[in-house]
């Protein structure tokens, strides 16, 4: 075998081959810095544009002017162990001046080396906060009742509902879903939404929770880069018995403690045991929770008890329901079934 000294063809020292560590840094442009650096950022929510894409972004000024630095600076795919350091100012309001300083190790050398990299601001509104200002909007959900008007508990809960979808959609990053305002209306409530997704979203939400039924109705109202562009109203019908009905059904009374998808939860107030009704079922409407009436108890005996008539101050001689319980001198609730000229205990 031969074993031949190899010595550095630059400086002659001894190598193992080819040049020396000293010489190969010496040859390697090992950090590349790029002067300028642009930033596109939303002056109202901070979202930061690349290319033509906006994106939320999460970072303090402070991580994003170091991201943005280090995005202008190449670095040898040999250098070792780095250490970076960062200094900033800014010489004008929409530029940043960062000085950054990097150590390292290359081919087993310490070496160190500086650049600055200024950083050039630009302010451009988001795709989301221009729709937001301009109103903007894709569609309308009209939430309503079947044959009455939604009670302030449901138009309180669509609302809520529909505030829990775009945040779902806006977590999973879809943007441009959200909700562009909601109102009052005499009849109801209106949501107004930015986009498809979210509108159908939110209208089938608020059928599965608060039951009834929805629709869609697409308007064309144009048309965007070849495209035709349309408003869809969902009109949401919420079902005809709401919660806290009082129901007739089948000569029972029942409470009406929640409807999901066209199934009625009830509370039997004969025997306090709970039932499943389809919501088609033939029912009559005697009243609602909201409006019951309290009365004093004046005597109780085995199961049977007697309440004073508010109105009237008449006794009122009533059978205990096994679910309620009666004591002398207490209240009891109760609703007036003006039809037939009962009394139904309620609690
Ligand atoms: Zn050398
Ligand atoms: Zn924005």
């Amino acid at each position: 075998m031969d074993i031949k000294q190899n010595i550095c063809p630059k400086c002659g020292r001894p190598t193992e081959e080819g040049l020396c560590s000293n010489c190969r840094v010496e040859e390697t442009e090992w950090m590349i810095c790029q002067p300028r650096v642009q930033c596109t950022q939303c002056p109202t929510c901070g979202s930061l544009k690349t290319g033509s894409i906006w994106t939320d972004s999460h970072l303090e000024r402070e991580s994003l002017i170091g991201e943005l630095a280090m995005s202008g600076v190449k670095l040898h795919e040999d250098v070792e162990d780095i250490k970076v350091t960062l200094s900033h100012h800014d010489p004008t309001p929409n530029r940043t001046s960062v000085k950054v300083t990097v150590e390292a190790t290359l081919y087993g050398i310490q070496v160190e080396q500086s650049c600055n990299i200024l950083i050039v601001w630009i302010g451009e509104q988001c795709d989301r906060c221009s729709r937001l200002s301009g109103n903007y909007y894709a569609g309308v959900i009209q939430v309503r009742a079947d044959g009455r008007k939604p009670d302030d508990w449901e138009k309180a809960k669509a609302i809520e509902i529909a505030y829990t979808v775009e945040d779902s959609c806006q977590n999973s990053g879809d943007r441009l879903s959200f909700i562009t305002k909601t109102e009052e209306t005499r009849d109801g409530v209106d949501i107004v939404i930015s986009s498809h997704t979210i509108g159908e979203s939110i209208a089938k939400e608020i059928k599965n929770r608060l039951g009834g039924k929805y629709s869609r109705h697409p308007k064309l109202i144009g048309e965007k880069n070849g495209k035709q562009v349309y408003r869809i109203t969902y009109p949401v019908r919420l079902p005809k018995f709401r919660r806290g009905d009082i129901l007739e059904i089948g000569k029972e009374y029942f409470e009406l403690r929640s409807n999901e998808s066209g199934n009625m939860k009830l509370f039997d107030l004969q025997n306090g045991e709970i039932r499943y009704v389809n919501e088609n079922e033939p029912a009559r409407l005697v009243g609602n929770v909201l409006d019951s009436e309290t009365a004093f108890v004046a005597y109780r005996e085995n199961d049977t008890f007697g309440m004073l008539d508010p109105k009237t101050y008449v006794n009122i001689e009533c059978i205990r329901r096994p679910w309620l319980e009666v004591t002398e001198g207490t209240e009891v609730r109760f609703i007036r079934d003006r039809e037939k000229d009962a009394i139904i205990l309620l609690g």
